[in-house]
């Protein structure tokens, strides 16, 4: 096992309602996570002969035994408390609940938000507090949910905190959604404020964790007022990606040796603890609306199939990683064109969800998921998808392309040299496509998820 494998700590994440969480879907992948001998006797057992070593290798088949649940907005609390009570008693498991924003009640929030953190255009509709669980609600719900924690012998803590649903008028999604759903720097200080209300009336006894607007800046002081595990979401969706992560770990390294502070509960005894913090962060402009009203910057160029301004955002920017890189042989070039870069992208419709941050960062106009060529894992995929793409295989010698191209489907298989084609063509140039992309994406010369 990989050094530091066994103190990674697994998670599960259920959520929506008791129905779906009593479902023998849900049930069979918690099932499955508590004890997954079954699956990993499976896949010893499929190691090829060429891996055959590594078939003993130790591996926790107790994957996990904790879960958060993070309910719908406007889940009654009457249910997340019988939904953490069933995943108590009936599966065993700790339980962290994920609460929302809207428990500082609409007075607190939107002075915070609009007041102290300028966020005057963003409007919280009344019905999220309405349907909401309420403070006293939960004081009443925690107050159950330990004592029943405590009674099975499982751990009991609580999230801060889900996005805000707030109206969506900042016109980025269609006007046909009627919400939209707020992170980042104002969820930072809206989370902080209910960790500070949370310690006043529970103190120290209850783990807390964190997710709210966390950064490799103020990574340091989530961890400095003993919230565990901080979870960082919306940074991971900025150039760099998941690469950012390792940022948070080294200023948190150097936070600490600032203060020499030998492990976490010194550091977090040499901080000036969550009070300070929550006034420092509420009067800090990094969190204000001036600082986060920029978008990323366009330049104003189209986005084209081949071609671009090269910068990679669109890889690092994917959470799912569908964007990938590809690279023609030298001289080799599209029908009816010459290229101006080696390096060209393209997108794996099998990751993608059309989430369109790739579209956001992108410097150019149209959306890589869009505008560069899709690539399917499977013909199946391909043929059910229905849009633009392509699958690639190769088997039994021969190289085929399944395209679809403006809406018409094509097929170019090459054995050696021998070259079959058929699909209704008016002319060549939906096969020389397919053929450059063959040769293109198929001899790159890193690895892809078509080539891999
Ligand atoms: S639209 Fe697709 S490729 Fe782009 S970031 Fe989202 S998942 Fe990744
Ligand atoms: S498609 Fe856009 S984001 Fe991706 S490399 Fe080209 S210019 Fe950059």
């Amino acid at each position: 096992m990989a050094k530091g494998f066994d103190s990674t700590l697994f998670d599960m994440s259920v959520g929506y309602d008791l129905k779906g969480v009593r479902s023998p879907r849900v049930r069979a992948f918690v099932a499955g996570m508590k004890d997954a001998r079954a699956v990993v006797e499976r896949l010893r057992a499929q190691l090829p002969p060429e891996a055959a070593r590594w078939r003993d290798l130790p591996f926790t088949t107790r994957v996990s035994d904790t879960v958060t649940l993070s309910t719908f907005h406007g889940c009654p609390p009457g249910e997340i408390a019988d939904i953490a009570d069933f995943l108590m008693s009936e599966e065993g498991l700790g339980v962290v609940v994920k609460l929302n924003p809207t428990l500082l009640g609409p007075t607190e929030l939107r002075a915070l938000l609009h007041d102290a953190l300028g966020y005057k255009d963003v409007v919280v509709p009344d019905e999220a507090f309405e349907k909401d669980a309420r403070w006293d609600d939960v004081v009443s719900l925690v107050g159950r949910l330990e004592r029943k924690a405590a009674s099975l012998g499982v751990g009991f803590g609580v999230k801060f905190c889900n996005t805000l649903v707030v109206e969506n008028r900042a016109g980025f999604l269609p006007a046909s959604e009627k919400t939209s759903y707020l992170s980042g720097a104002p969820l930072h200080v809206l989370a902080m404020h209910l960790v500070k209300r949370f310690r006043d009336r529970f103190g120290e006894k209850l783990p807390v964790s964190f997710s709210g607007g966390i950064d490799k800046t103020n990574f340091p002081d989530a961890v400095s007022v003993g919230l565990a595990p901080v979870t960082v979401c919306s940074d991971l969706l900025r150039p760099g990606g998941y690469g950012r992560l390792r940022g948070c770990l080294d200023e948190l390294g150097k936070r600490m040796d600032a203060v020499q502070a030998i492990d976490v509960p010194s550091f977090m005894r040499k901080s000036p603890g969550v009070a300070a913090y929550v006034s420092a962060a509420t009067a800090d402009p990094r969190y204000a609306r001036p600082k986060n009203a920029a978008v990323p910057r366009k330049v104003g160029s189209e986005l084209a199939f081949f071609d671009c301004l090269t910068c990679d955002k669109c890889l690092s920017v994917c959470p799912n990683g569908a964007n990938f890189a590809y690279e023609p042989a030298a001289g080799e070039a599209p029908p009816e064109g010459t290229l101006k870069k080696r390096r060209q992208f393209a997108n794996f419709a099998d990751f993608c969800n059309d989430c369109g941050n790739c579209d956001v960062f992108c410097p150019e106009d149209g959306g890589p998921q869009l505008r560069k060529p899709r690539f399917f894992g499977s013909l199946e995929l391909w043929k059910s998808d229905g849009r633009d793409g392509f699958f690639l295989e190769r088997a039994d010698g021969a190289e085929t392309v399944h395209g679809r191209i403006a809406g018409r489907e094509y097929r170019l298989r090459v054995t050696g040299a021998a070259v079959e084609r058929s699909g209704a063509a008016t002319d060549g140039a939906p096969f020389a496509l397919m053929d450059f992309l063959r040769k293109a994406v198929l001899d790159s010369p890193k690895a892809n998820y078509i080539n891999g």
